[in-house]
């Protein structure tokens, strides 16, 4: 398993400080990262209840579409995807490439797509496909978290993991959740989403759902900054550059993993951060660049982040 150190701009040697990542972002080629996890359990159902079509909900640019479509080739079902927003006049590149491995598109305007599986699409997905495995956004649920438990565990059961902070990003609190559960001492857990309400509390209840219980000492940051879920501040390209110009082999993706670690960043900065030996989980994302402006690309052309 693959742990990098990772050197923080302005890092004093003598600090005793010490900062680690899980390079999710290489455990494959085809959907890396956090969302396959969170997918294991649902696929291997619609698999079991021997489902030819798979549907799920997603946004144009999102990393559980992209790992969505790859796992759904690789066990031959054929994915329906209801995407978030009305029609477009060009797809973007990860819609390309789920048209591309035979997905099946379908554009939902957002009041109804809020309404996920009670939404008016799904009911006409039904009614077109017969035998259609419907896995929740993002591949959450209790299944999701079950996955999750166990990348969770693999992690943290090896040796470079021992005695470390562990840092993961978070959406829908899913990931969190297994690594609440799955017996490491601490974590820390930072929302990408703004006005998020109470993140320990979904950690909590989802783990609940799942019949697990919060095993590790929880810290949240419910409040993402730098302008809202998906958007970048100046100030973090800034900061990524800095970053990666020290960290040649280490990227982070935009939405989730960059804004975690930044936040850790300026923490410690300002002497708030106390914990001796950290470890980040890179959950992946890094085809999310695709769907940032050129001038918000802190690592050149993001045409290599394709699928
Ligand atoms: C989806 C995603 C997350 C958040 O996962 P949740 O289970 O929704 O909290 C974190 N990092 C990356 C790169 C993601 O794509």
């Amino acid at each position: 398993m693959r742990f990098d150190s990772l050197v923080m701009p302005d890092q004093v040697d003598d600090s005793g400080k010490e900062f680690l990542i899980y390079r999710g972002d290489l455990e494959c080629n085809i959907a890396p990262g956090n969302k396959q996890h969170k997918l294991k359990y649902h696929l291997q159902k619609a698999l079991s209840e021997g489902c030819q079509y798979v549907a799920t909900f997603g946004g144009p640019h999102s990393n559980h579409i992209a790992a969505f479509v790859a796992r759904c080739q690789t066990l031959g079902v054929m994915p329906l995807i209801v995407v978030r927003g009305e029609t477009w006049a060009e797809l973007t590149p990860t819609l390309r490439t789920a048209v591309a491995a035979g997905a099946n598109l379908f554009p939902c305007g957002r009041q109804d797509y809020r309404l996920g599986l009670a939404s008016e699409m799904k009911q006409i997905v039904d009614a077109y496909y017969s035998d259609v495995y419907w896995v929740p956004e993002g591949g959450a649920g209790a299944l999701g978290v079950l996955g999750c438990l166990d990348w969770a565990r693999v992690i943290s059961q090896d040796q470079q993991a021992e005695g470390a902070h562990f840092c993961v990003a978070s959406g829908t609190a899913v990931t969190a959740s297994g690594f609440a559960a799955c017996g490491i001492d601490s974590l820390s857990v930072f929302s990408a989403l703004k006005g998020v309400s109470n993140l320990a509390e979904d950690i909590q209840l989802s783990c609940q759902q799942a019949g697990l219980q919060v095993a590790a000492k929880l810290t949240t940051f419910d409040e993402c900054l730098h302008g809202g879920f998906g958007r970048m501040s100046k100030e973090l390209l800034v900061f990524l550059q800095t970053l990666y110009r020290l960290n040649p082999n280490i990227l982070l993706d935009p939405v989730y993993t960059s804004k975690m670690v930044y936040q850790v960043y300026q923490m410690e900065k300002k002497g708030l951060w106390p914990h001796k030996r950290t470890l980040f989980v890179h959950t992946g994302g890094l085809q999310g660049w695709l769907g940032m402006k050129t001038d918000q690309q802190p690592y050149g052309d993001p045409v290599r982040f394709s699928c």
